[in-house]
């Protein structure tokens, strides 16, 4: 099985892939892979771009309120239409707040919300033409911008059908300021200010698709690059952080280590005779070993923890933040697992593993941390295999193993 994609490794992520490129349109959310999904945890917690969203609605609101009040200091309104729209705007809040926290809202996509806002902002505004006809020169430009709020989510059909709405709408509110009011004046004016948003409004959704357009190949073009970003730095065969990466992790952490002073450890693993393995199975069936090998050891190691494979039937482990005897804990539970398996057939009880493992000592080089895990690791095999041995830095071995820094055993 191959599982470069889809693959059941928990997350490793020392060094997690930039998010940047994908920081826009997360109403595609769906279309990110299932496995990326589930290690992001996307669809438990809001989305940054929801929150972004309401910020930049609020921030919206807040400016026509601004013009409104400019209205009311003129003279041209009354308080009562201000006091009309704040209780508009605490009611929308109300209403949007409560059915966020259902569950009903929380399966809503994120284009379907925002139509949602856009709308009912749309329908606010319209009461206020209602109430106040001269907030009509508010309606074209504020229109405008609730349309364009809409354009990277919304689908350019939605805001065509959103447009003939408050078109309709605002027929109507013509209609009824003339069967109030029977002003011929105020008909005309708000007649040619219809006919205008009617030629407008359109128009400018129809050109808004091209921005839409654009948005969506920005958008699938970034996805690509983050898909290439991630399966070039896994491991083909079995799926786990391919040896590129885990050398840069471990240069990585070997600074971070050299700056913190906290503890690193780092362990070789190489399965015993699986030379032999091979000939017996075939490499398609070491292939398989080798797969179930990297699986049980990724699930062995912590969130933090970097797994991945170094060539052939070689892996490494890095445990940053934890001293010796965690480690070695890990490993020893790992060698357990990897021997007490439920390998099938011919396999059965002959799948082992021999590990090295030791602690990071500041200041070294990464060639000669690797030195020594690797020493270890032939200690092993000279040792007999299917075991883990510990290489200590001399000078160092009291205080590691004392585990000054409170780090719990795994
Ligand atoms: P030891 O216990 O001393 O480690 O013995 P070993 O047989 O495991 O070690 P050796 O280095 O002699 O053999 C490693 C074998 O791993 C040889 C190579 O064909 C096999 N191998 C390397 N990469 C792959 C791979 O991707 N798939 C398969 N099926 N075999 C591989
Ligand atoms: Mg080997
Ligand atoms: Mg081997």
């Amino acid at each position: 099985m191959f599982f470069g994609r889809k693959n059941p490794f928990s997350a490793t992520d020392a060094f997690p892939l930039s998010d940047a490129v994908m920081e826009f349109d997360e109403s595609s959310s769906a279309a990110v892979r299932p496995a990326r999904r589930a290690l992001d945890g996307v669809g438990e917690r809001p989305a940054p771009g929801a929150v972004r969203d309401w910020r930049a609605a609020g921030s919206l609101i807040a400016l026509y309120a601004a013009a409104l009040a400019g209205f009311w200091a003129l003279g041209m309104v009354e308080a009562d239409v201000l006091v009309a729209l704040l209780a508009m705007v605490a009611a929308g809040a109300a209403v949007f707040g409560a059915a966020s926290r259902t569950e009903w809202m929380r399966k809503m996509r994120h284009r379907h919300i925002k139509l949602a806002g856009v709308a009912t902002a749309l329908g606010a505004m319209m009461v206020l033409c209602y109430l106040a006809p001269v907030t009509q020169i508010l309606l074209t430009p504020f229109a405008f911008v609730a349309v364009a709020y809409g354009v990277f989510i919304v689908p350019r059909r939605a805001l065509l059908a959103l447009s003939a709405g408050v078109l309709a709408a605002y027929a109507l509110v013509v209609a009824l300021h003339h069967a109030q009011q029977h002003n011929a004046a105020l008909l005309r004016l708000e007649v040619l200010h219809l006919i205008a948003l009617a030629v407008s409004l359109p128009a400018f959704v129809v050109l808004l698709g091209k921005v839409q357009s654009l948005y969506r190949s920005l958008h699938h073009a970034s996805r690509k690059i983050k898909n290439i970003q991630e399966d070039a730095q896994r491991d083909p065969l079995v799926g786990c952080f391919n040896r590129r990466y885990v050398l840069a992790a471990l240069e990585e952490q070997k600074q971070l280590a050299d700056e913190s002073g906290i503890p690193l450890c780092l362990a070789v693993l190489d399965l015993d005779h699986f030379k032999r393995i091979n000939d017996e199975l075939g490499h398609l069936g070491g292939d398989e070993v080798l797969r179930n090998f990297a699986r049980i050891a990724q699930q062995g190691v912590r969130g933090g923890d970097v797994f991945g494979r170094y060539g052939g039937e070689e892996f490494l482990m890095i445990f940053p933040g934890t001293s010796l005897l965690p480690a070695l804990n890990t490993c020893e539970r790992i060698r357990a697992q990897v021997e007490t398996y439920a390998w099938t057939g011919l396999l059965r009880g002959r799948v082992t593993v021999s590990i090295g493992v030791t602690q990071y000592v500041l200041g070294e080089s990464v060639l000669e941390f690797f030195s020594r895990a690797d020493t270890a690791m032939y200690m092993a095999k000279e040792g007999g295999r299917n075991q883990v041995v510990v290489e200590e830095p001399v000078a160092r071995c009291d205080s590691m193993l004392a585990d000054p820094s409170g780090y719990a055993a795994l």
